[in-house]
């Protein structure tokens, strides 16, 4: 008998960001797989259930782990943090799966369970950054070139999206971030408002709200999400990140 595969986002950190399906789910399944502070963030409500902690790097194992449990039989919860779909384990596991060359009757069935991604997060936070069309990059090159990076980020400084960026900096990679801002510079406004949001949802969140040109950029690291505002974009008097509706202003 195939057991089920749920790809569960578990939200930003905060348990009140954990969709009601996505509760429901985590609490009927045998196994629940994820990365050892994403296990911890949800510990204090799924005590009844086998929890398996992973390391940071080891997505694939993970994956592998979680499909061979529901070859088994068993229903398997397979976490990430945010959504699932954006820069989570929904992908990995899905292709590692195609490789397996399974019949059809023999495939675990999959289910997609959305959660809320950080930049929705870290948006709520700031005001309404969002609100017109935007564009999302990570800058981490673990998994991709660095020459493909920055060529994106250069296509996207020359238009008028709003910009997210997730995996801004880390210990490692002090450097891209510095170069991403360096970039933007040529083709924006210093004036840009930028937003920063470290942590949202959990107990250390922070919120700084300020300019391309002023952006503190040795303190972004990889519990930040930022984004970057269009040449709309503006804080208000009380402190609120708006981004206008329409194009014209
Ligand atoms: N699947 C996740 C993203 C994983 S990539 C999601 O949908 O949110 C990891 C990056 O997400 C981090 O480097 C950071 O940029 C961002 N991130 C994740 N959780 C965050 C949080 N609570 N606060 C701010 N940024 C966060």
């Amino acid at each position: 008998m195939r057991g089920n595969i749920f790809l569960i986002g578990i939200g930003p950190g905060n348990k009140d960001y954990l969709t009601g399906e996505a509760k429901k789910t985590l609490e009927k399944v045998d196994i629940i797989i994820g990365y050892k502070l994403y296990i911890e963030l949800i510990e204090e409500f799924i005590q009844d259930t086998r929890l398996v902690k992973g390391q940071m790097t080891k997505e694939l194992e993970r994956v592998n782990l979680a499909i061979d449990h529901a070859l088994e039989g068993k229903d398997v919860a397979l976490i990430s943090s945010g959504d699932t779909g954006v820069y989570g384990m929904a992908g990995p596991l899905l292709a590692e799966l195609d490789k397996r060359e399974l019949k059809t009757e023999e495939k675990p069935a999959v289910r997609v369970i959305p959660g809320v991604t950080a930049l929705l997060a870290a948006a709520a936070k700031l005001g309404a950054p969002l609100m017109n069309d935007f564009a999302v990059i990570s800058l981490s090159d673990l998994l991709v070139p660095w020459e493909e990076i920055e060529k994106r980020i250069k296509s996207i400084a020359k238009t008028d999206f709003v910009i997210g960026v997730y995996n801004p900096s880390s210990k490692r990679r002090k450097e891209n971030f510095a170069r991403f801002r360096e970039i933007l510079l040529k083709e924006r406004d210093g004036a840009t408002p930028v937003g920063l949001v470290w942590n949202a949802g959990r107990e250390k969140e922070r919120v700084l709200k300020t300019t391309l040109e002023d952006l503190p950029e040795e303190k972004v690291d990889m519990l930040t999400t930022v984004i970057v505002g269009n040449s709309k974009s503006y804080i208000s008097d009380k402190g609120d990140f708006i981004t206008p509706r329409g194009y014209q202003q």
